[in-house]
């Protein structure tokens, strides 16, 4: 049978519609596409596919249980390696890893691996009706800071293994990114708070609404009774251009304009928080980040919405089908380009306009590239008097995130890098405390979802293995 080159289209809302919705963009293959996706795998015996992947899923063997349609048997082998495969299916930027490697890639489009995954992940959650199975009480305790994909991952294999895990939470909803700063309409939270459900019903107790640091410390914990702390507090803190005008109202940093639009819905007009719903937007930045804040201001209502980003269309970090998507609802690109300013209304005949001390535009220089940098990438080199206003009453920093110092700050003998991130042995997640493993973007600084995890996994292994020898 000849192989059709090309991977199947995923289904999408039309870009028009999406645009004003908040309903998830891509809609998922149906079974009959799924297999007919599975069928372009070579089965091939070096299996590049398998190294790709940070968990190494067995992908061959996941996608060979498809084509016979053994849609559960398909979701047992990706569930031995990955705790969060419908979250993953979504979000995991595949071109650069499985999908990167896969043989048949070479002289076609890669295999869809992300897009069958997803599918096995949904039609699991939709049909699987069984029991699970609950292990024996070990006795040992544990506790996790952060509900993100790495604390969630780390307490599921924990509590799988018969350890009573807590999870302290600072917000008020478990899920840490992937319900406070990836939209519904890339990751649905139903999704989320399903793999939530699940690991309750292993027996992990959630609190939520306790800030590790401030209402109980690190220190506490073990007082308390547990026996190994998994810090996995993630990058949320975010950082800004040092530039004039940043203090003006209706400046957000990305997380905190995601933050209000996902975690407390501020699209719903019942919602009790606040968000500017701006006719023109500026989101500095280049990553996904950036592409989802934009995308977000469409859907609050914005007429015109800018990704203002350094270096060309060829450097942007995000993943490629984001700014496709983003492209094609209609975001507008102002490529090579550095803000100077940003700047406020200020009337001194009527100090009383309630305009004063908001947003009326941003100012930006025009880039070139000069000398690649230490990673490779072209330096942005801004043009001498190439200054121009852009008219903009919402401006969104997305350059990136750290770790929060709290936890470093309360917690005695935690050693942590030049840039925030804990410090931990690579292959157990072991900080320099007894007793504290840390993993995620609270080490690595942002990063990805699957790595956050196999953080997880790793560290889990490790405690497993700590609490067994004292
Ligand atoms: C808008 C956005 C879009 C993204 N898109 C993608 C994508 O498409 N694909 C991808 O792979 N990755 C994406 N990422 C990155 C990815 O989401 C992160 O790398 C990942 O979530 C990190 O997981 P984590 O568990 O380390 O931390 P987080 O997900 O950040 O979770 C940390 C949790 O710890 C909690 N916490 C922090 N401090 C404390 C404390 N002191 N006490 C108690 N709790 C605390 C936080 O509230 C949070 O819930 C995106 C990130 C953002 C912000």
């Amino acid at each position: 049978m000849a192989i059709n080159p090309k991977k199947h289209e995923m289904p999408v809302q039309s870009a028009e519609e999406r645009a004003r919705n908040f309903g998830e963009v891509a809609l998922g293959y149906t079974p009959e596409i799924a297999v007919a996706e599975a069928q372009r795998c070579l089965n091939c015996k070096n299996r590049p596919c398998v190294d790709g992947c940070p968990v190494n899923i067995n992908i061959p063997d996941f996608i060979s249980r498809v084509k016979t349609g053994d849609f559960e048997g398909a979701y047992d082998t990706i569930s031995l390696s990955s705790s969060l495969p419908a979250v993953c299916g979504r979000v995991c930027p595949q071109e650069t890893q499985c999908e990167s490697k896969c043989t048949l890639g070479i002289k076609f489009e890669p295999v869809g691996i992300g897009r069958i995954e997803r599918f096995v992940a949904d039609w699991h959650n939709a049909n699987f009706k069984g029991e699970i199975a609950l292990p024996e009480s070990n006795g040992h305790r544990v506790a996790v800071v952060g509900s993100g994909p790495s604390g969630l991952t780390c307490a599921g294999d924990l509590a799988k293994k018969g350890y009573k895990v807590t999870v302290f939470e600072a917000l008020h909803t478990a899920g840490g990114v992937l319900v406070y700063g990836i939209p519904e309409f890339r990751l649905p939270k139903d999704i989320v708070s399903k793999e939530v459900e699940t690991l309750k019903k292993y027996g992990v107790e959630i609190k939520t609404n306790v800030v590790i640091g401030k209402t109980l410390t690190v220190d506490e914990l073990f007082e308390d009774g547990f026996e190994a702390v998994f810090v996995g507090s993630g990058a949320g803190l975010p950082r800004f251009m040092s530039i004039k005008g940043e203090s003006l109202k209706g400046v957000y940093s990305a997380n905190e304009f995601l933050t209000r639009a996902n975690l407390m819905k501020a699209y719903k007009k019942d919602s009790q928080t606040p968000v500017m719903h701006a006719e023109n937007v500026a989101v500095v930045g280049g990553g996904n980040v950036a592409m989802d804040a934009a995308r977000t201001a469409l859907r609050l209502g914005a007429k015109n919405v800018y990704i203002v980003y350094r270096r060309s269309m060829t450097e942007l970090p995000a993943r490629r089908e984001e700014v496709e998507h983003a492209e094609e609802e209609g975001v507008k690109f102002e490529i090579l380009r550095n803000p100077v300013e940003i700047l406020g209304y200020n009337n001194p005949e009527n100090p009383r306009d309630q305009k004063n001390g908001f947003v009326r535009g941003i100012k930006l220089i025009k880039c070139g590239l000069g000398e690649p940098d230490e990673r490779g990438r072209r330096k942005p080199v801004e043009i001498e008097g190439s200054e121009y206003e852009l008219d903009v009453e919402c401006v969104i920093m997305s350059i990136g995130t750290s770790p929060n110092p709290l936890i470093k700050s309360t917690t005695a003998g935690l050693d942590v890098n030049g840039r925030g991130g804990i410090i931990v042995e690579e292959s157990t997640g072991a900080t320099s405390k007894q007793g504290v493993f840390a993993g995620g973007d609270a080490v690595t600084g942002a990063a990805t979802v699957i790595l956050a995890m196999g953080a997880g996994k790793t560290a889990a292994k490790a405690i497993d293995e700590y609490l067994l020898k004292n």
